[in-house]
């Protein structure tokens, strides 16, 4: 799904500077897009415009040609996206499995709801969860409760969450943080392995991003870079007199 921004603005209230500032950006269908710049400098924001999560003040946007400002329109998109949350978002209480199948919760049918209220994976996606889980080195946890898992398994059954529906675009933040290099080259594989899909996913590392054919950086709310390669100097100008703490 395309996703289109045109002079997207967003100041939060109480707030002094925006949080996007005039931010003009096209992401193709299915193209792949790594987002990167300081912490604060809007990363979570934009993803959370597209999702309909934050409406823009000023400047339009639209992802598959549709309004996630207006509530049918944001019905539509959501049901073709896959989400990957920054401190994800899991339900407490259910299995590691049955995180990872409610995604898919729209087409369940009453043998699929028995299936889950039981605590069981619904079988017509049970060779898919233990593929994904395989890969993604959680299929030990996943009749675990999630609470018990550490924040990098709950992560990745966040990921297993988002692709198992199949969706036509997958918006990841910060998708990799918390887990080791090996484990978020995996996540980053399976993010990317379906063909077709717009991928947009935010990371602070620069190996990952390094993978992605095009880089987008903001600064301050801004996009400072856009482009297909991102060089040692490029990446030290991005985070360039970030000051710490502010
Ligand atoms: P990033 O994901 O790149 O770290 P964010 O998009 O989370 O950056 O934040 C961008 C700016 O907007 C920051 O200054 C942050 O404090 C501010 N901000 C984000 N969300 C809110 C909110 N809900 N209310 C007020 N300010 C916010
Ligand atoms: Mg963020």
């Amino acid at each position: 799904m395309e996703i289109r921004l045109t002079g997207v603005s967003v100041t939060f209230p109480d707030r002094e500077h925006p949080a996007l500032d005039d931010v003009s950006l096209t992401v193709e269908e299915a193209e792949h897009v790594v987002l990167l710049g300081p912490s604060g400098s809007g990363k979570t924001t934009l993803l959370r415009c597209v999702l309909g999560a934050v409406k823009p003040t000023s400047g339009t946007l639209t992802v598959g040609g549709k309004n996630p400002a207006k509530a049918a329109e944001l019905r539509a998109i959501r049901r073709c996206t896959g989400v990957v949350r920054q401190g994800n978002d899991l339900v407490h209480g259910l299995r590691a499995q049955t995180n990872a199948v409610l995604g898919t919760s729209p087409s369940w049918g009453l043998r699929d709801w028995a299936a889950v209220l039981r605590g069981r994976v619904p079988a017509r996606y049970a060779e898919r969860v233990r593929t994904l889980a395989e890969t993604q080195g959680i299929q030990p946890f996943l009749k675990s409760q999630v609470e018990s898992l550490s924040g990098g398994q709950r992560q990745r059954v966040a990921l297993v969450r988002a692709v198992l529906p199949e969706p036509r675009l997958l918006l990841a933040d910060e998708p990799t943080s918390g887990l080791d290099p090996v484990t978020a080259q995996a996540a980053v594989h399976t993010l990317r392995e379906a063909s077709g899909v717009t991928v947009v996913i935010s990371t602070h590392d620069l190996s990952i991003a390094r993978q992605f054919p095009r880089v987008v950086a903001l600064r301050d709310g801004r996009v400072c870079f856009d482009g297909p390669e991102l060089s040692e100097r490029d990446a030290r100008d991005i985070y360039e007199g970030v000051e710490v703490g502010t």
